[in-house]
């Protein structure tokens, strides 16, 4: 990222709020349930699955924690109803994991079964290295419990994510492997961003050896490319693998993996809580400093942006 970019980044948390909402909208797919299906009704148009995050995290209380409970219980209906082709994502802290363990795990508990109850499939996004722990063991007790529509995610950018990959065997756990967005110490997480690549090629290869379903969720070219090289090694049919991107993020390059005959599925955020997710995609979008010009124009020039 350029160095004028960089200093962008920094300031992003200080901007007024309608800021960083005029500018990340297009990550989000709107404040309702409603805004969350049309955007899924078009992709599925497209060729293309989705994964339905109602935004939340790091809540402050168990009734928070309910509410979004109850939001993914009228978001599978509105799956089924609607026959889209998505499956969802959650946050721990989202259900409660700052609030307790235990809390937490029981309201995943409920998510994975309504799931269950209309043929749908939970993802447990991985959150801050604070929280791997907790998550890993809450994937193991669901799954020691019988329950299979459940899959987990691990981080390219932490040391440990191999090490994981072999403690997790027993299970062939559904995997979605990214690299990791949250900022990590150097003990923990790998700094360099060849180190990070590496470690998921690695990382995508043990799982495939072992014959985990895997979601490759990159928008890194040459990562999609070693994608595609890897599945074709491990004799991966189509429906044995998926690629993953988010809403917003790269889409021609989310057309080309469809025109090429594989599945993709698109990462689809909704809600009122809009703010912290918002942060962390402008912060990785390597052209903040001109979404930012962009947006300041627009607002200095009638007729441009949002018309
Ligand atoms: C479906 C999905 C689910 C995810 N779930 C998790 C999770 O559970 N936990 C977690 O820690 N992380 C998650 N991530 C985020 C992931 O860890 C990375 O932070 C993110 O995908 C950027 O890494 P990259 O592999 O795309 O490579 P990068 O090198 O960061 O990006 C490659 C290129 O993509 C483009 N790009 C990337 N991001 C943006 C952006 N925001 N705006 C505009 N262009 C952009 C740029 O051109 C960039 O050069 C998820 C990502 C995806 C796609």
């Amino acid at each position: 990222m350029a160095l004028f970019d960089r200093a962008i980044v920094s300031v992003l948390p200080a901007m007024p709020r309608g800021v960083v909402r005029r500018i990340s909208s297009r990550y989000i797919a709107g404040t309702d349930i409603g805004d969350a299906c049309r955007v899924v009704a078009g992709l599925n148009d497209d060729g293309k699955m989705a994964t339905i995050d109602v935004l939340g995290e790091e809540i402050t209380s168990a009734a928070e924690a309910e509410e979004i409970v109850r939001a993914y219980h009228d978001v599978f209906e509105a799956i089924r109803t609607q026959r889209l082709d998505s499956n969802v994502s959650i946050k721990p802290t989202g259900l409660g994991l700052q609030l307790g363990y235990e809390l937490a795990r029981e309201n995943v508990e409920t998510v994975v079964r309504h799931a269950a109850e209309s043929g749908n499939f939970v993802r447990i996004d991985m959150e801050d290295s604070g929280t791997t722990d907790d998550t890993l063991r809450m994937y193991r007790e669901l799954r020691e419990q019988g329950l299979g529509n459940v899959g987990i995610v691990l981080q390219a950018r932490l040391r440990r994510t191999l090490a994981d990959v072999e403690a997790l065997a027993d299970l062939t756990p559904n995997v979605r492997i990214c690299k990791g967005i949250y900022v990590e110490p150097p003990e923990l997480a790998f700094q360099d961003f060849d180190d990070v690549r590496d470690n998921y090629v690695a990382v995508l290869d043990e799982l495939l050896a072992q014959g985990s379903y895997v979601g490759i969720a990159t928008h890194d070219e040459w990562l999609i490319a070693e994608g595609e090289r890897l599945v074709a090694v491990h004799g991966r049919g189509r429906d044995e693998y998926e690629f993953q991107m988010l809403l917003g993020v790269r889409k021609p390059l989310g057309d080309r993996l469809v025109a090429d005959d594989h599945r993709l599925r698109i990462y689809v955020p909704y809600g009122e809580e809009w703010y912290a997710y918002s942060l962390r995609r402008l912060q990785e979008n390597p052209k903040i400093a001109g979404y930012i010009a962009a947006d300041t124009l627009g607002r200095l020039v009638p007729g441009r942006n949002g018309r």
